[in-house]
């Protein structure tokens, strides 16, 4: 059977055979445990180094600032709730904090959020900023909740969103973070690769990153933290990564470290190219379907992201009824789930059900591209005319 056509890279993108052959050493050969500090955990130790000047220069931060965790939902998680720990280790609990974040974040931190409220009793708030029909916040919004709110925690706000591909102005709210002196942490595992991300320009106080989106291994993340102390961790053991503890994962974090290499000599490249295929779907699709709302807006959008509602189609016919291409509704990690994705409510789409997220990458062709236009106009025609 000929490969189907791959069109989900948000939800997760496939090894780089370069990253695979700089992994394998590290699985039978280089095996030690870096934590060791006989010869066999030194080589290990060494390439682990090496991976994380390479993680550290794609966000321009110190090596010693980056941390590897098991993923992007690890390093948010690892994050809030050892700030909210932390809090309440020096302040006590019952100090009134607030925590602010948007309506249009991944679940890792929406979910983690929640929970972190009940295990707190209630004692703190989470402030969620809106977002107006094309996906974008409301600067002053963010600005009015600073002003009005209690000691606020933490600003948690993405740096381009997951469903939607909205690409938020890090650098203009890490400033306003920074003068009201409150920490800013932003999820950037859709962003790296795609925006330039520098944590010191941008004001950034933390930010979370995932490999298995930037062509590595599923795994394996980083937690980037200027200041390391401001977090308790949530585990105890060893503190191989200081804030986490637990033997690393050696080869993974040496495959994360590879793919951070390559993007940065590549990213250019492969932005501009899955752009220009990216407006050739659009085009193609507006063209021959009437009544196609574009999911967001087209001005600050990832390169590779695509969102639109086709009236009176369902995206599950697409994503059910099609098994040579694959795209997804919504987010991934929700779209085994019926609920509908809060992202598309969020920007006030009656009818979230319809959203179909194409994401594009490095593989895809003009072909590719041509032939799911393609498919989708057929599909819809079909489905129209019954
Ligand atoms: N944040 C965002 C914005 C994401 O898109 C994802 C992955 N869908 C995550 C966090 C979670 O990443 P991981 O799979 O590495 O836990």
């Amino acid at each position: 059977m000929k490969k189907p056509v791959y069109l989900d890279y948000h939800s997760t993108t496939p090894c780089d055979i370069r990253v695979v052959k700089a992994m394998e050493p590290y699985f039978s050969e280089c095996f030690g445990n870096p934590s060791a500090v006989h010869s066999a955990g030194e080589e290990a130790k060494e390439a682990i180094e090496e991976a994380r000047v390479h993680v550290a220069r794609m966000i321009n931060a110190p090596p010693e600032c980056v941390f590897f965790t098991s993923g992007a939902t690890a390093s948010n998680n690892i994050l809030l709730q050892g700030l909210l720990l932390k809090c309440r280790r020096i302040l006590g609990p019952f100090k009134e904090v607030n925590i602010i974040t948007t309506q249009v974040e991944h679940g890792s931190v929406l979910e983690c959020l929640k929970e972190m409220r009940y295990r707190d009793e209630m004692h703190h708030k989470t402030h969620y900023l809106s977002v107006d029909s094309d996906g974008n916040l409301i600067k002053e919004e963010l600005e009015k909740a600073l002003l009005n709110s209690l000691d606020t925690l933490a600003v948690s706000i993405m740096a381009a969103n997951n469903e939607i591909g909205t690409v938020y102005d890090i650098e203009n709210i890490g400033q306003i973070c920074r003068g009201a002196n409150v920490f800013f942490h932003t999820d950037a595992t859709q962003a790296i690769g795609k925006i330039d991300i520098d944590v010191e320009k941008m004001h950034i106080d933390a930010l979370s990153m995932s490999a298995h989106k930037i062509y590595g291994p599923k795994g394996v993340g980083a937690l980037y933290m200027r200041n390391k102390n401001k977090i308790l961790p949530l585990m105890s053991g060893g503190y191989q990564e200081v804030i986490t503890s637990g033997t690393i994962n050696a080869p993974a974090i040496v495959g994360f470290g590879k793919a951070c290499e390559l993007l940065l000599k590549e990213k250019d490249e492969e932005n501009k190219r899955t752009k220009i295929l990216r407006d050739r779907l659009l085009y193609k699709l507006q063209n021959n379907i009437d009544n196609i709302i574009i999911n967001g807006t087209m001005k600050n959008r990832l390169p590779n992201n695509l969102n639109v509602t086709i009236k009176g189609v369902k995206a599950e016919v697409f994503v059910l009824g099609m098994d040579d291409i694959i795209v997804s509704s919504g987010a991934a990690c929700g779209s085994r789930s019926p609920k509908p994705s809060h992202v598309l409510t969020a920007i006030g789409n009656e009818r979230p059900e319809f959203g179909i997220r194409f994401g594009l990458g490095k593989d895809n062709t003009e072909e590719e591209i041509d032939y799911t236009a393609d498919r989708i106009i057929e599909i819809t025609k079909s489905i129209r005319s019954n």
